[in-house]
């Protein structure tokens, strides 16, 4: 064997797999700040008493030993407090990882995502990374789903799995329970309610598990558990749905200090009901702030973010970046023309964000 490269070294590379090409890289726009409303994280760190009960969790874990790949005894914690068996639970690294899974399990070249634009923008790029088709069925004006159209289009076959996100990143509404049903009722394409803020809105489609074996629920401890940081989802769904799950999964992709952190968590969890619910009043006192600044039109939410409509909200944002504050700016997403994002905090947080946008805005009058 005599290589024809053998003369001239080579110092390139073909180009990657096609699916890649003229893609950006995720940029989740994370810049320092003195108040940091981007990213719809928990104003709130872990406490200090947690924090120690943490510390000594993790000193258990053994280091040098593969972790559980399941979890199971997170799985069993949050099987017991869903009224579910460990079989209908998976953990995952973040949300994320299991969004992304939902592609490779689901998706593929030959096959079709129904998405619900405007909403999280992972969903369809997981669909692209897989070769997946994406079949848009876009909101109405006021961001509501075309429910109609939704179940018009599952009712002519071929979708293989959609997403239904309650409440809706970034535009903050629940999705009608009735008609989730109807839905699940309406097809047997995977059903995904991606539920990450269910915990502000106090909503979840939970009880239809029993009697649909295509629905799927998504939850997080990144929002209203503190853990952004520390990168844990989970599914609850049918045990053969979590079984193909599984077939996709990488083995070690929830690691053993991970899973000791949210134990702790999880089993504490009733103590971080404070601080949400302080996020939940918060967020009816940033709806009427932002209601009486001129040139706002902000959008009602079930979540811990409100999404609002300013004129040039791309210049908009950078005034407010350069007043300390962080928010984030979806002015160039489609359907979000002159639509900014803003993480509900803490008080003062939220003060400043309040003083800042009305500066802003008087100023552009
Ligand atoms: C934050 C979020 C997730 C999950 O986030 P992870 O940090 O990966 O757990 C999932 N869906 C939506 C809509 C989100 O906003």
């Amino acid at each position: 064997m005599f290589p024809r490269w053998g003369l001239m070294p080579m110092n390139s590379v073909r180009p990657s797999a096609p699916q890649l090409q003229g893609m950006e890289p995720y940029d989740p726009k994370y810049l320092p700040a003195d108040t940091l409303l981007s990213a719809n994280e928990n104003p709130s760190d872990v406490e200090e008493e947690l924090r120690r009960e943490i510390q000594r969790e993790i000193r258990r874990v053994p280091l040098n030993r593969y972790p559980d790949p399941l979890a199971n005894e997170l799985r069993d914690m949050i099987a017991e407090a869903n009224g579910l068996e460990r079989d209908q639970i998976l953990l995952g690294n973040g949300g994320d990882e299991l969004l992304f899974n939902t592609a490779l399990a689901w998706g593929g070249p030959g096959r079709k995502f129904l998405n619900l634009p405007p909403t999280f923008s992972v969903y369809a790029a997981n669909a692209r990374l897989t070769g997946t088709e994406v079949v848009d069925i876009p909101r109405r004006a006021d961001y509501s789903i075309d429910e109609e159209a939704v179940l018009a289009r599952v009712a002519q076959g071929g979708i293989d799995f959609l997403i239904v996100t309650s409440p809706n990143n970034p535009t903050g509404e629940l999705a009608d329970s009735v008609f989730i049903e109807r839905l699940l009722e309406a097809t047997d394409a995977l059903v995904m309610v991606d539920e990450a803020y269910f915990e502000f809105s106090r909503h979840t489609v939970r009880p239809l598990l029993g009697k649909h074996k295509n629905l799927v629920i998504l939850r997080t401890f990144s929002k209203a558990f503190s853990l952004a940081a520390v990168r844990l989802g989970y599914l609850l769904g049918d045990a053969d749905v979590i079984r193909e799950f599984i077939k996709v999964r990488q083995p070690y992709s929830v690691d053993a200090v991970s899973q000791a952190i949210a134990r702790v968590v999880f089993r504490n969890r009733a103590k971080f009901e404070p601080a949400i619910q302080a996020i939940v009043d918060e967020r009816a006192r940033v709806l009427d702030g932002l209601s009486r600044i001129p040139g706002v039109t902000a959008y009602p939410s079930e979540s811990n973010y409100i999404m609002f409509r300013i004129k040039d909200a791309g210049e908009v944002w950078n005034s407010l970046y350069e007043r300390g504050v962080l928010v984030r700016d979806f002015s160039r997403a489609p359907y979000l023309e002159d639509c900014l994002r803003v993480t509900v905090g803490k008080r003062e947080e939220n003060d400043a964000f309040l003083a800042a946008l009305k500066e802003v805005a008087i100023a552009r009058l």
